[in-house]
């Protein structure tokens, strides 16, 4: 059986496909349904925009779809980027510009008073004809500057207090042992585990 990631983000691909090994599944992704249209992420919550992309491919395609939506939220900038996180800046997907805006915004704010998290909702479905949203989240605080090379988006500015280091001094499997994404991937294998065993049983 498919089941196609509904992203092209190859970031998300890698942290998605890693935690979903040993699986009975052959993992896809958007890549190789190029004829499948971008769907526009335009609501106004993560998990309002992983329904509407899951939904979309699983309607183009007819397979099994798992689609992320993802963001940060600041508390000093009131949940700021949020659902804008991938074009904070104004560009999809500037990691860079994304961050100095972000410390730009952040200037003269003291270390107490940076506390972030990042969320992630995972929509996944058709599971008996039904779309189901699982959600994970992680606390953190905001650097005044970037640290690290690994990782992708925010993680060179997200500090993981229980661990002293940012995401981005973290390898894929130690970040996803304790990330948003992880969190709602692994809720996500339990959901895809029971529907499959209930087709086969
Ligand atoms: P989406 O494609 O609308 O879900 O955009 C997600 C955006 O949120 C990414 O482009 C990143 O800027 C940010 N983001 C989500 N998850 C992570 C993460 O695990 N690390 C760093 N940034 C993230």
């Amino acid at each position: 059986m498919i089941l196609i990631l509904a992203t092209k983000n190859k970031d998300k691909i890698r942290e998605i496909t890693s935690e979903l090994t040993d699986f009975d599944l052959e993992i896809k992704s958007a890549f190789d349904y190029p004829g499948v249209p971008e769907v526009e992420e335009d609501a106004d919550s993560f998990e309002g925009n992983a329904l509407k992309k899951a939904r979309a491919v699983a309607e183009a395609t007819g397979e099994l779809v798992l689609a992320d939506d993802s963001g940060l939220e600041v508390d000093a900038l009131d949940g700021r980027p949020g659902v804008h996180s991938a074009r904070y800046a104004g560009e999809h997907g500037d990691y860079l510009a994304n961050n100095r805006k972000l410390l730009e915004e952040l200037q003269g704010v003291p270390s107490q008073d940076r506390q972030a998290r990042f969320r992630c909702v995972i929509a996944v479905g058709p599971l008996s004809g039904e779309f189901c949203t699982v959600e994970g989240t992680v606390e953190g605080s905001i650097l005044e500057e970037a640290r690290g090379e690994n990782g992708f988006g925010y993680d060179p500015v997200f500090f993981y207090p229980e661990r002293g280091v940012t995401f981005a001094e973290m390898s894929t499997a130690d970040k996803n042992a304790v990330s948003h994404r992880g969190a709602a991937v692994r809720e996500a294998r339990e959901l895809l585990k029971k529907h499959l065993s209930a087709r086969q049983g």
